[in-house]
């Protein structure tokens, strides 16, 4: 492999964090000639990895192919993956609602719905048959330079040690202090609301159907799970969270019934309540000098309609074909002529999902006459136009836009 007059970097590439995003990263790159090194704070298999919660998570059509070319699908499809066959959207208090199918797209599922801690355990599993070097626990505490290449500090168990790389991949999440002292800048906003997420069962089979259902104060989804439960996602505002965490199960389940209706008949066997407030987060330029961010730590995004993973994931899909590419050509990796063309490529997708995520809050999450007309209108023309019904899915299923060679299903050589 050519290095240049890089030899002195250790690693081609140091990732910054064995999150979900992280850990795809370290994955997709192990079919590449690339020295990587991942560098997480949290030990491997621990129960506290912060990424790998039983939080639900509704990955798109294009993750499970972005997934199965990285060789993790296979694994969790054999622990815990529900199909979603269907999407019921209704707006509560308004007419008009829109009914998505996967037979209106062609495929088998229009997603699935799988446990954060399930794909975590799979992605352990495929980056167990890698080359990659784990520094772990080892958190990085400072970033510096050399003459051809970055410099990280890693406080390990046994002190501080320095990797050298010619690339730092920043996937540390929403909270990444990384980011300033590389001069990442990011743009961020409150929502002002709280996500509550539990699970219930319902009285009938679910049938693999999800449900999202706009309210004023935020929307609710209920995703089908395995063992015929339902991930509830309970947006609210920031203001009224407290009052429902508080709540005795059942005044819960009573207050979620009468939110959600009967469409699922009963709904009981309330679990664990768990509140996350949500914010945007995001970064004009993902790229600093030998530098670049992805996933949460470059989109931290509104979980309606469930999309920040699988935008995390994408930036994996690219930045692994734009770095092979460049490895192959024997460019200097960490160099702007390489990174550049990758921002350029992720810009569209990005800004596209935040304005959908964004753009939904803001329409929904309205009590204003004239726009719930608007959007009772918007749901029926989506409902009866094919045209419109193809654009959303489209979106939603991660396949907008120009798509990787991973988001086509096909491993990098
Ligand atoms: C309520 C809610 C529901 C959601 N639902 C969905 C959904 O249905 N579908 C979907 O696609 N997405 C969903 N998401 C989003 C999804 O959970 C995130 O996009 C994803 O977990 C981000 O992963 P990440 O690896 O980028 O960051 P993180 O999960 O935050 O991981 C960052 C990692 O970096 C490590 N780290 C941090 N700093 C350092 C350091 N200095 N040194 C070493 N290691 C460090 C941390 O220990 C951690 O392991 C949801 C989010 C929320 C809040």
């Amino acid at each position: 492999m050519n290095i240049g007059n890089e030899s002195h970097a250790r690693f081609d590439v140091a990732i910054v964090g064995g999150g979900l995003v992280g850990a795809s990263l370290t994955c997709a790159l192990a079919s590449t000639p690339l020295r990587v090194a991942l560098i997480e704070a949290v030990p491997f298999k621990s129960e506290s990895q912060p990424s790998y919660t039983e939080r639900m998570l509704a990955l798109s059509h294009g993750t499970t192919q972005i997934l199965s070319a990285i060789g993790v699908w296979p694994e969790v499809i054999a622990r815990d993956a529900t199909p979603i066959e269907s999407i019921h959207i209704s707006d509560l208090g308004h007419s008009g609602f829109t009914r998505l199918s996967h037979t209106d797209a062609d495929v088998d599922a229009l997603g699935y719905i799988v446990p954060a801690r399930v794909l975590g355990q799979a992605l352990m599993a495929r980056m167990d048959n890698t080359e990659a070097e784990f520094i772990c626990p080892g958190q990085v505490t400072g970033i510096s330079y050399d003459e051809n290449c970055a410099v990280l500090a890693v406080q390990t168990n046994n002190g501080e040690t320095a990797v050298t790389c010619r690339l730092v991949v920043l996937a540390d999440g929403g909270r990444s202090p990384a980011r300033e002292w590389l001069g990442i800048k990011t743009v961020s906003r409150d929502y002002g609301q709280t996500a509550i997420l539990t699970t219930v069962t319902p009285e009938r089979d679910h049938h693999n159907k999800a449900y999202e259902r706009f309210t004023a104060t935020g929307p609710l989804a209920l995703l089908p799970t395995s063992g015929n439960r339902y991930a509830v996602v309970w947006t609210t505002t920031s203001s009224q969270a407290p009052a429902l965490m508080g709540l005795a199960d059942s005044e819960f389940l009573a207050s979620l019934q009468a939110r959600f209706g009967y469409r699922a008949g009963n709904l009981r066997n309330l679990g664990a309540r768990k509140a996350y407030p949500l914010s945007l987060v995001r970064v004009p330029n993902p790229t600093a000098r030998r530098a670049v961010v992805i996933g949460n730590a470059a989109h931290t995004i509104h979980p309606v309609s469930g999309q920040g993973f699988n935008l995390g994931l994408r930036d994996v899909a690219v930045l692994a074909e734009v770095l092979n590419n460049a490895v192959r050509n024997g460019d200097d990796i960490g160099a702007i002529s390489v990174l550049g063309p990758y921002a350029d490529w992720r810009r569209a997708d990005t800004r596209a999902t935040i304005t959908f995520t964004d753009g939904l809050i803001r329409l929904f999450c309205n009590e204003s006459l004239p726009l719930a007309f608007l959007r009772g209108v918007g749901m029926v023309a989506v409902d009866v136009f094919p045209s419109l019904k193809r654009s959303l899915l489209r979106r939603t299923m991660g396949l907008a836009g120009r798509v990787p060679q991973l988001g086509r299903g096909v491993p990098l050589e």
